[in-house]
């Protein structure tokens, strides 16, 4: 029996097919299309949204909005495959209608329109909230990092700088020190004119990158930055993310219900320290709540962003990482004193009373310190609590630290929780929608290429909860 042959290329149809044909009606790009159409593109900040009344016509910035939601949803970011894709693509070719745009004008459309795309994710956003999405109850935010186009080697800390001009330092005093012995000796023996030529070329190298560094230390102290990128300047070496290396943080807020993203950003701060109260209170505008539960891992752990929470109507839940001077050498952590507010006492293992004895600052806060040094001087516990007397701090603010470990000790699953929900999106960004790195540079591009990203994370995860058709209902009412 023979193969399917298939139809004859050169066969004219009777009845031909059109485009519309090859999509069917569960298509994304029939979302793509509704979605995009009831937008109001200029309120969301997108340029030339009116044609030109005079002049050649230029692309309907809703048509390259389409292509870009396209190629976000499947893994075509580069402004040339998108190009690629609208002249062999049936489903691009239905979506913009046969258009061909070139890879600059795609490209361009894309940086001119940067702080736009958030709008478009807000915008879906709202419609999640629309079809009833959101749990609105429970928000888990974390931040990952992603690489930025700058080589590690093109970015120089200020520590690296000062000790780099240090050695170049100490190598050029040894070279001159040795063009010194050479004339010194060519004026009574005879030195070979060769050697001395080639010291002074490494001399003058060294000089020359020494300047270069020079420059970028007098740049760092002048502007009060740590660091400083030379291909994408807004981006930063991520210390502890030796795989990522120079790149941005980006931070998600996560609804529990059906792990969609409520609120996303970008910036170039290496610590996720004092980025929970601000992703929690912007998921909170677009949610439209008063009040929500967020839980977050030890990286966000700060009590001014804890106290901030609370003010906001946040109930934070962020564990405490166990550390300090006192447990890296053995001793009893600082949980096994328990606290009297009534008494402003601490009880230790013990069981002596420790009670304030010196007051001090820890960054904007007023430190305490609690101790009872008769009481350690014949403490049999004392090898296991401190070599001399032990004091335990406490921030005179402390008691919302308090409240937040209670909250956690009666709900330790809600750390489980935290990790199933946003391990979900940034998995699938970073895996599925291959995006381990960003393409463009600076901070506002990457902002805008995030948003897009976060929006087709989005739609990908409504279209599996609610199907194309009932997002395609949902989009037009
Ligand atoms: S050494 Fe001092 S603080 Fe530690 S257990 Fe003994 S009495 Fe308490």
């Amino acid at each position: 029996m023979a193969h399917l042959a298939g139809s004859d290329r050169s066969q004219l149809m009777l009845l031909p097919e059109t485009v519309d044909d090859y999509v069917g009606p569960d298509n994304p790009v029939r979302f793509i299309e509704a979605f995009v159409d009831q937008l109001d593109l200029q309120t969301a900040g997108f340029a030339r949204v009116q044609a030109k009344a005079t002049g050649r016509p230029g692309y309907d910035p809703a048509d390259l909005l389409k292509l870009y939601i396209y190629g976000y949803l499947n893994r075509v970011r580069s402004s040339r495959r998108l190009e690629a894709e609208a002249h062999r693509n049936i489903e691009v070719i239905w979506l913009v209608r046969h258009l061909k745009p070139d890879h600059k004008t795609i490209a361009d459309f894309r940086r001119d329109n940067r702080a736009a795309f958030n709008a478009v994710f807000r915008e879906f956003v709202l419609l999640c909230r629309q079809l009833d999405l959101f749990g609105r109850e429970l928000l888990a935010v974390d931040g990952t990092r992603i690489k930025a186009v700058n080589n590690k080697d093109r970015n120089f800390t200020r520590g690296f700088l000062t000790e780099f001009i240090r050695l170049a330092d100490e190598r050029l005093a040894k070279y001159l020190q040795r063009l010194d012995d050479g004339d010194a000796q060519e004026e009574h023996v005879g030195g070979t004119r060769g050697g001395r030529d080639k010291l002074k070329e490494k001399i003058a190298a060294i000089q020359g990158k020494r300047d270069r560094h020079k420059a970028m230390l007098v740049e760092l102290e002048q502007t009060g930055q740590d660091q400083i990128s030379l291909t994408d300047p807004d981006s930063r070496a991520m210390a502890r993310m030796t795989k990522v290396g120079v790149g941005y943080n980006v931070q998600i807020a996560v609804d529990a219900k059906h792990k969609l993203i409520v609120e996303q950003e970008v910036c170039n701060q290496v610590l996720d320290m004092g980025l929970l109260a601000p992703t929690v209170e912007a998921a909170m505008v677009t949610l439209g709540v008063e009040r929500i539960e967020a839980v977050a891992d030890k990286g966000y752990f700060k009590i001014e962003d804890v106290e901030a929470c609370e003010k906001a109507g946040v109930t934070a839940y962020l564990p405490k990482s166990v550390g300090g001077p006192a447990v890296r050498e053995g001793f009893f952590p600082k949980t096994a004193f328990r606290f009297d507010p009534e008494a402003n006492v601490f009880t230790c293992p013990a069981g002596q009373t420790l009670s304030p004895c010196r007051r001090g600052r820890s960054r904007d806060n007023v430190k305490i310190d609690y101790a009872n040094r008769a009481a350690c001087k014949g403490c049999a516990l004392r090898p296991r609590c401190t070599r001399t007397y032990r004091h335990v701090s406490r921030l005179e603010n402390e008691a919302v630290l308090d409240r937040m470990a209670a909250r956690l000790a009666a709900r330790p699953d809600i750390l489980d929780r935290r990790r199933e929900t946003v391990e979900h999106p940034f998995g699938t960004i970073k895996q599925w929608m291959g995006q381990g790195a960003f393409l463009m540079r600076r901070l506002e591009n990457v902002r805008g290429e995030f948003s897009l990203t976060a929006l087709a994370y989005n739609i990908r995860r409504a279209i599996t909860l609610v199907g194309v058709p009932g997002l395609i209902t949902a989009a037009g009412e």
